[in-house]
C-alpha cells in the first residue's frame, strides 16, 4: 500500500517514487504499455485520482498520450494547441502550473470527451529535454487540493525522468526533417544580424557536446552530492585557468564580462538549486540538467536583454559542469576542421573561448543580441559573427560548406563553386586593401592641394582603442561612455568610472580623446535602470536631458572624469544639446565640480576644453551665441540627420529615403563649418557619415576639416584625402547644391570616378 501522500512526506518519498519509474524504463513491453503503467504508478503514489501525459505532436499540437482517471476513449483524441488550455498554457510557459480550482482560471478549457468536469484541483508541469518542452505531465484531483511548493518540484523531478524515458523510446520525438532531405541538399540562404563584421569560409561544426545523459534516478544521493560538488570545483579551478590565458588575460571589457561569468559559479541560488534536485532523487548530471531547463524557460519569457545574457551565462555554466561531470573535458579540441564555422543556438562568452582562434573562422547563431557577451567577446577576438539566424541550427549539417557574411548579416549554405570562388575573392581583395591602408597608415592625411584633415576615432568599448594606432588615427574624436555602462550589473561609482577613464587616457597616451557624457535614456537604456516608457524615446528624456534634471548623476560622471585625467588635458562634450541655456546649465555643473576638487585639494586636469554634440536643428540656429562660449562643436550627423528630416533613424523603412548627400543636409554643414571657422572653433563630423569616402569627400567640399569615425574607416578615408583637390571640389560642391535635386550623390560620385578619387 501506498501512504497516503508520500510526495507530503518529502525527498525520501519522491526517491522511491523514482527508483520505481527507473525500474520501468528497464522493464520490457510496448511504450504505451510502459505509459499506462507510469501514469498509473504516479497517481497512486500522488494520491492523484488522475494522472495524464500529453506529448506534443508536430504543428505544436499537445495530444494526451496516456492518462490513469480520464476517459480512455480520449487518449490520443484529445489535443490542445500550445497555449489553449491549462495544458497549453503550462507548454507555452514551459512552467508549472498548481491550481485548487482549475474550472475558475480563464485559461480552462473544457473536452467533455475526457470527463474531467469532476476534477477541481491541477498540477501540471512541463516535460522537458535540452530546452525543449516534449510534453506535459498533469495530476488532478476531485477537491479543491492546494499542491505545495514541494509537490510541484517532486512532479518536475519526475517530469524530468519521464522525459529521459520518452525521449529513449522515441516516442514524442517531432516527425524527421520537416523540411524534407531533398531541400536539405541544396544551397540556402539564411538572414540574420551581424553581431561583429567580417567574411568568413568554412564547414559548419555544430556546438553540440555530446551530452547524453544515460542515468537519471540516483543509487546513492550521498555520492551524487559530492560528485556535483567535485565538478564544481574542477569547473572553478579550469575557468581559472582559462581566465589567465593569454589572450583572454589582457584587460577590456571582454575581462570583465568573462569575470562577472566566472563569478556565476559561485552562485548560491544556482548551487542550491542544484543540490534539492540531487536531494530529490536525481543524479548530479540530471540536476544540473533539471535546472538547466528551468533556466531555460525562464529565458525564453524574459525580454530584457541584459537579464537574458545572464541567464545565458547560468545555461553555458551548466553544460560546462555537464561536461565535467561526464568526463568530456578532454576532447573538445580533438578533431576540428581547421576552417570551422560554429553553428549554435546560443554561446556563452566563455565557450567561444573553448575553441581553438586559430581555427575558427566564424559564427552563427540562432539567438544573440549585440550587446550580448558572446558579441563583445567576438569583437574583441575579431571572429565574424552573425545572430538571430533562425533555422541555422537545424538546418547546417555537420561538415557542409558555409560562408559566413558579417557584412549583410546573412548566412550562405553549402553554397555553389561560384558563389564561394566569389567570395573568396571578396576576402582576398579585402585583404590586399587592408595592406593598402596599412601603407598610407603613417602618411599625414593630406589632399593634393596641401589642406590638412585631421582623422579620429570613433570608440566605446577598450578594444577600439586598440585600433588608435593600427588605423593612423590623430585621437578620439567620439569616446561613447554610455557604453561601458551598458555592460555593467550596476551603475557605476565615481571611482570605477576614473578608472575605466584612466585605463583609456593611458591607452590613448599622447593623443586627444574627446569624453562625451552618458547618452542614455530614450532607447538607450541600461539594464539596471528602467526608465518609464516613452512613445517616441529619440525625442524623448534623454542624454543631457537627464543630466540636467539628475545632475548627481552627472556630477559623478564629471566628478570621474577630472580625476581620470589630472594632469592631462581633458576634452569633454554633452550629447544633445537643444538650445545655449543647456549647454551653460551644463557647463556650470562642470565648473561647480572643478571648484569642488580645488577645494578637497586634489589634482586638477592641465586644462579643460569644453564642447557639445551638435545634434538638434534648433542649436544650428544659435551658433552665433553658441560659438563664443565652447572649444569645440562636434555634429553628430546620425541624429542631426533624423530631426533634420523627421525621419527615425532606426526605422528600416526610412532607411535610405533622405540621403546624407541631400542639399538640405549639406548646406547646414557648409553654413555650419563656416561660422567655426570664422570664429575659430574646431569642428568634427562624427556620425557615420565621417566614415563613409564619399559622404566624407562631400563634408571636405563644405568645409569641414575635421573626421571622427569607426575605426576600419579610417584607411578608406585617408585615401581619399589624399587624392583630392580641396578647392576644386569645393566649387563642385557650391555648384551640385544649386540644384533642386533630392541628392548630389550621382554627380558627386561621377565627379570623383572622373578624377580617379579612391571613394
Ligand atoms: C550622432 O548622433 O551622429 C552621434 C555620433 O551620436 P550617436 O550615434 O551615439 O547618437
Ligand atoms: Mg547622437
Amino acid at each position: 500500500m501506498t501512504a497516503p501522500s508520500d510526495i507530503d512526506h518529502g525527498w525520501a518519498g519522491s526517491r522511491r517514487l523514482l527508483r520505481l519509474l527507473r525500474d520501468l524504463m528497464k522493464a520490457g513491453g510496448s511504450s504505451q504499455e510502459r505509459l499506462d503503467k507510469v501514469v498509473d504508478l504516479i497517481a497512486q503514489h500522488i494520491v492523484a485520482e488522475v494522472c495524464s501525459i500529453y506529448a506534443m505532436r508536430s504543428g505544436e499540437m499537445l495530444e494526451l498520450f496516456a492518462s490513469k482517471g480520464l476517459k480512455p476513449a480520449a487518449v490520443h483524441m484529445t489535443r490542445l494547441r500550445v497555449n489553449e488550455g491549462l495544458v497549453g498554457l503550462i507548454a507555452a510557459q514551459a512552467r508549472p502550473v498548481a491550481l485548487a480550482d482549475a474550472q475558475g482560471h480563464p485559461n480552462f478549457a473544457y473536452r467533455p470527451e475526457t470527463g474531467e468536469e469532476v476534477y477541481h484541483s491541477l498540477m501540471g508541469v512541463p516535460i522537458m529535454r535540452s530546452g525543449r518542452v516534449l510534453g506535459v505531465l498533469v495530476v488532478q484531483n476531485r477537491t479543491q487540493r492546494n499542491y505545495g511548493e514541494e509537490e510541484v518540484e517532486a512532479l518536475e523531478t519526475v517530469a524530468m525522468v519521464l522525459a529521459e524515458l520518452l525521449a529513449g523510446d522515441r516516442l514524442l520525438e517531432r516527425p524527421a526533417g520537416s523540411g524534407g532531405a531533398e531541400s536539405d541538399l541544396m544551397p540556402a540562404r539564411l538572414s540574420g544580424i551581424t553581431l561583429n563584421r567580417g567574411l568568413a569560409i568554412g564547414v559548419a561544426v555544430p556546438h553540440h557536446r555530446g551530452i547524453v545523459i544515460s542515468q537519471v534516478v540516483a543509487e546513492n544521493p550521498d555520492a551524487e552530492r559530492e560528485r556535483l560538488d567535485t565538478a564544481m570545483g574542477e569547473m572553478r579551478d579550469a575557468l581559472d585557468a582559462m581566465l589567465a590565458r593569454q589572450e583572454v588575460a589582457r584587460a577590456g571589457e571582454h575581462r570583465e564580462v568573462l569575470e562577472t561569468y566566472r563569478m556565476f559559479a559561485d552562485d548560491r541560488g544556482w548551487r542550491r538549486r542544484m543540490h534539492d534536485a540531487v536531494r530529490g532523487g536525481l543524479t548530479a548530471e540530471a540536476s544540473v540538467q533539471k535546472v538547466q531547463n528551468e533556466t531555460r524557460a525562464r529565458m525564453a519569457s524574459i525580454k530584457d536583454p541584459y537579464l537574458r545574457a545572464r541567464l545565458a551565462d547560468l545555461d553555458d555554466l551548466g553544460n560546462r559542469l555537464l561536461h565535467h561531470l561526464l568526463g568530456l573535458e578532454e576532447k573538445r579540441r580533438e578533431d576540428l576542421p581547421e576552417d570551422m564555422v560554429l553553428i549554435a543556438n546560443d554561446l556563452g562568452p566563455a565557450e567561444l573561448l573553448d575553441y581553438d582562434q586559430n581555427r575558427l573562422r566564424g559564427v552563427v547563431l540562432e539567438q544573440g543580441a549585440p550587446t550580448s557577451h558572446v558579441a563583445i567577446v567576438a569583437r574583441a577576438l575579431q571572429i565574424p559573427m552573425i545572430g538571430r539566424c533562425e533555422g541555422i541550427a537545424t538546418q547546417a549539417g555537420e561538415g557542409e560548406p558555409i560562408i559566413v557574411d558579417g557584412e549583410t548579416g546573412q548566412v550562405l549554405l553549402r553554397p555553389s563553386a561560384s558563389v564561394r570562388a566569389g567570395f573568396q575573392d571578396s576576402i582576398a581583395s579585402k585583404k590586399r586593401q587592408q595592406e593598402a591602408y596599412r601603407a598610407v597608415r603613417d602618411l599625414p592625411a593630406v589632399t593634393q592641394d596641401n589642406q590638412n584633415v585631421t582623422l579620429l576615432i570613433n570608440a566605446g568599448l577598450m578594444i577600439d582603442l586598440t585600433h588608435l594606432d593600427d588605423a593612423g588615427a590623430e585621437g578620439i574624436g567620439l569616446y561613447r561612455t554610455e557604453v561601458p555602462f551598458m555592460i555593467r550589473d550596476s551603475f557605476p561609482g565615481v571611482e570605477t568610472q576614473a578608472d575605466i577613464y584612466r585605463r583609456i587616457l593611458e591607452h590613448a597616451g599622447d593623443k586627444p580623446v574627446v569624453f562625451r557624457t552618458l547618452d542614455v535614456g530614450g532607447d538607450k537604456l541600461l539594464p539596471y535602470w528602467r526608465g518609464s516608457h516613452e512613445d517616441n524615446p529619440a525625442m524623448g528624456w534623454r542624454a543631457i536631458r537627464i543630466g540636467l534634471d539628475r545632475p548627481a548623476l552627472l556630477r559623478q560622471q564629471l566628478r570621474a572624469l577630472l580625476r581620470a585625467a589630472a594632469g592631462r588635458d581633458l576634452y569633454v562634450k554633452f550629447p544633445m544639446i537643444s538650445d545655449v541655456a543647456e549647454f551653460s546649465a551644463a557647463q556650470a555643473l562642470l565648473q561647480r565640480e572643478m571648484d569642488r576638487e580645488t577645494a578637497l585639494g586634489g589634482a586638477l586636469p592641465k586644462a579643460v576644453r569644453v564642447g557639445t554634440m551638435l545634434e538638434v536643428p534648433a542649436l544650428a540656429l544659435q551658433l552665433q551665441q553658441l560659438l563664443p562660449l565652447c572649444d569645440f562643436l562636434s555634429l553628430g550627423s546620425n541624429d542631426m540627420l533624423q530631426f533634420l528630416f523627421a525621419a527615425d533613424r532606426s526605422n528600416p523603412r526610412l532607411a535610405r529615403r533622405y540621403d546624407p548627400l541631400s542639399p538640405a543636409m549639406l548646406s547646414l554643414v557648409r553654413d555650419i563649418a563656416a561660422q567655426c571657422a570664422a570664429q575659430g572653433v574646431p569642428f568634427t563630423v562624427c556620425g557615420e557619415m565621417a566614415g563613409d569616402p564619399l559622404e566624407a569627400m562631400a563634408l571636405l567640399g563644405c568645409g569641414v576639416r575635421r573626421l571622427s569615425m569607426t575605426p576600419s574607416a579610417v584607411g578608406p578615408v585617408k585615401t581619399m584625402v589624399r587624392g583630392l583637390d580641396s578647392a576644386a571640389l569645393s566649387d563642385a560642391i557650391n555648384q551640385f547644391l544649386t540644384l533642386p535635386d533630392h541628392s548630389i550623390r550621382e554627380p558627386l560620385r561621377s565627379y570623383a570616378i572622373e578624377r580617379n578619387i579612391a571613394i
